[in-house]
């Protein structure tokens, strides 16, 4: 079997970019996306080619695409022609007030009896409000479908040649938001749990109150010497990666204007990037990951 390579292809947009490999999907036995139903579809951490099989289908299907800001826009190329593609993105951690509007706009295209492919970064029940969606689809009595994704904190540190776990370091890992719903260090967390119940800590939406979390975590006995690593823009082609320690960390992010979005991992499988650091410069010229 061959598959076209994107080089075949620099647009990468409509059929032609994969087309040999991915008729044959076309015609797979995939679940069928029925009219007034909504799909929560996870987009991966940024490079293209994370989509799930289920994600392209879906999009293959759907009449209304509904996405969020994290969303690569490669991926936005592989709906339908003619098929709308309307942005409900929000950056930043703000106050959530569009997250109604967004959810009801989702039961009202449903209700107008579209196909309604809801695209959100990552995986949508992971830091995603995926799950407050769905609660207003349930409350409605509109049918949905979860197609997971692949979440930053483990793909896009994959990216960076950090192992989430590795039988030497940790036999937990802790997944943590830096931002509360006002945008602030969460409060109602236990800091003293967090800072000792795993090795290893994975921080979404963190850089911008790494400062305070940083502090939070030496208040509660991490030790200042903990690698970090602050990955941003994971599995895309301007990747890239500061390492620092605990006790640096909040200095680091107060200073250097790091990009954003960007995952935190704090713990020792941040050393592994020593020899396992493999997305060099070269593979960036690979669109799709
Ligand atoms: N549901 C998403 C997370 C949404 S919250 C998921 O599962 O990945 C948004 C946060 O995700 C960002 O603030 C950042 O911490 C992280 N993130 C998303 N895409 C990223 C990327 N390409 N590189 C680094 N971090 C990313």
């Amino acid at each position: 079997m061959s598959i076209n390579s994107s080089k075949d292809d620099p647009d990468l947009g409509g059929d032609g970019a994969t087309a040999a490999g991915f008729a044959r999907l076309d015609s797979a036995p995939f679940p069928s996306f029925d009219a007034g139903t909504v799909w929560l579809v996870g987009a991966g951490p940024g490079a293209p080619g994370l989509l799930t099989l289920l994600g392209y289908h879906a999009l293959q299907q759907a009449d209304i695409v509904v996405y969020d800001a994290l969303v690569d826009a490669e991926i936005l190329k592989w709906v339908r022609p003619g098929v709308t593609v309307e942005y409900a993105g929000k950056r930043g951690g703000k106050p959530s007030s569009k997250q109604r509007d967004i959810s009801l706009r989702l039961v009202e295209l449903a209700q107008e009896g579209r196909k309604v492919l809801r695209l959100k970064g990552g995986d949508p029940f992971i830091f995603g409000r995926g799950g407050e969606e769905c609660q207003t689809l349930a409350r409605a009595g509109v049918a949905f479908r979860i197609v997971p994704g692949i979440s930053s904190g483990v793909g896009g540190l994959a990216y960076a040649g950090i192992p989430a776990t590795h039988r030497d370091v940790n036999h937990s890992v802790i997944f943590l938001t830096g931002h509360d719903s006002n945008g602030e260090v969460p409060a109602g967390v236990d800091w003293g749990a967090i800072a000792t119940a795993s090795p290893v800590i994975v921080m979404y939406m963190a850089v911008k109150n790494l400062d305070g979390i940083a502090a939070k975590l030496l208040e509660a006995g991490r030790a200042g010497d903990d690698p970090v690593a602050i990955v941003s823009n994971a599995s895309l082609p301007g990747q890239s990666v500061y390492e620092t320690t605990l006790g640096d960390a909040g200095r680091i992010a107060t200073e250097e204007n790091l990009p954003t979005p960007a995952i935190v991992v704090v713990g020792h499988v941040v050393g592994f990037r020593d020899m396992l650091d493999w997305y060099g410069e070269a593979l960036r010229e690979n669109r799709l990951g």
